[in-house]
């Protein structure tokens, strides 16, 4: 089935109309009709609905709330990504692919080796955020993970003291892998974690990142490309924490 967002003020009693972009992808792209079933949910309350269109009518959609829908889809576990900023095409790869393995939110990070500099910032944080929707609808998340505007290090070095659980996924690191890391601590309620770009950490960062209470681990023997790690480590954290 498929899902849309709306917001507050298009959901009135038991009927939601939607009279924007999902208008056109709803009549003209996916031609449905009255009497068909979509899922909505609002982006406010987070709630979701199975629902029936009213009517299709010129410049908007009625449809009629039959029930809540109450499948969990999120994790219990918020996951932040902190992702080393990578050439441009991949940052679009990572943020579809993080959104699907149920990421909570996206933080593109200046670091010492990023190869890459993001030009024409604002617009890029539109498209970027426009991708995670894209991917929320497709697999019926209830919430459209945000994509943050980029930060320096000493920002992150700051931020990062929010968390329950800092992750740092070092590409050097031999002694401690993820597994220990997580097995050392006890229950939590968010986690960051901290991927570099495709030139890596340097010692400084991975030496400061620790200083400010990450944990610094393993992924495994062999080095992922920076679009794949970020992948990995959620897969990892879905296992660990849904599964
Ligand atoms: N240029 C570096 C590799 C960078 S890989 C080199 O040649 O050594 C990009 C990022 O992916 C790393 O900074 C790290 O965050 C992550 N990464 C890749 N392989 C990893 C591994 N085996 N364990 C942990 N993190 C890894």
């Amino acid at each position: 089935m498929y899902k849309f967002f709306v917001e507050d003020n298009q959901i009135n009693n038991d009927k939601i109309v939607i009279n924007n972009d999902d208008y056109n992808h709803i009549a003209n792209v996916l031609r449905m009709k009255k009497g068909d079933t979509i899922l909505i949910t609002n982006k406010n309350s987070k709630e979701t609905f199975n629902c029936e269109i009213e009517e299709v009518k010129s410049n908007e959609i009625v449809c009629n709330i039959l029930n809540k829908e109450n499948k969990k889809v999120e994790l219990e576990v918020k996951i932040d990504l902190y992702q080393g900023l990578p050439k441009a095409d991949k940052m679009e790869y990572i943020i579809q692919k993080s959104v699907e393995l149920g990421v909570n939110k996206i933080v593109p990070v200046n670091m010492k080796y990023c190869i890459a500099k993001i030009k024409d910032e604002e617009k890029k944080n539109i498209r970027w955020n426009k991708i995670s929707e894209v991917a929320a609808k497709q697999c019926k998340r209830n919430i459209i993970p945000k994509i943050d505007k980029s930060i320096n290090m000493d920002t992150l070095y700051n931020e990062i003291k929010k968390y329950d659980l800092v992750i740092v996924a070092y590409e050097n690191e031999e002694n401690i892998t993820l597994k220990t890391a997580l097995r050392e601590s006890a229950k939590i309620k968010n986690i960051a974690v901290v991927v570099g770009p495709e030139g890596g950490f340097s010692l400084e960062e991975v030496d400061k990142l620790r200083e400010n209470g990450a944990k610094i681990v393993s992924l495994g023997n062999r080095i992922l490309r920076t679009e794949t790690a970020p992948i990995a480590l959620l897969s990892m954290l879905v296992y660990e924490y849904e599964l």
